[in-house]
């Protein structure tokens, strides 16, 4: 019986941080990454407001993060859409129960700003589930 031996040439070195391209998947030195902000209705920060509206990108190079501008600049940043995210932030990570003005002063919208978010976020999952005709 005969035991097999780990190659310690081809393990990956694991002490260098790491990024991951948004667009190939490749890994690749953190120090390396091209990093930007697109717009991004869609995105909202995980804990607070001041750079919602914005995604981060990460690539491995300048080609790949143009190219993944190039098909944000194309996508249509609609309001509504931010601000269900910014309530859903709110209503996922804060306290429960929250009133209209309580909701108001979370996420810095107006009443009617929330329920337009509200109803773009209960259209898309009605579209979602192919309730809508
Ligand atoms: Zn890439």
């Amino acid at each position: 019986m005969w035991k097999r031996r780990r190659r310690r040439g081809r393990q990956p070195d694991t002490s260098v941080p790491v990024e991951l391209c948004d667009l190939c998947a490749a890994v690749f030195p953190k120090d390396r990454a091209v990093r930007g902000y697109v717009r991004d209705s869609s995105a909202v920060h995980p804990e607070h407001d001041g750079d919602d509206g914005l995604r981060l990108v990460t690539a491995c190079g300048d080609d790949h993060f143009d190219t993944i501008a190039e098909g944000y600049r194309h996508r249509p940043f609609v309001s509504e859409e931010l601000w269900a995210a910014k309530v859903s932030r709110a209503l996922t990570t804060g306290p429960t129960g929250l009133t209209m003005q309580q909701l108001a002063w979370q996420t810095g919208l107006l009443e009617p700003q929330i329920r337009r978010g509200i109803a773009w976020h209960n259209q898309r999952m009605r579209q979602g589930q192919d309730l809508d005709p």
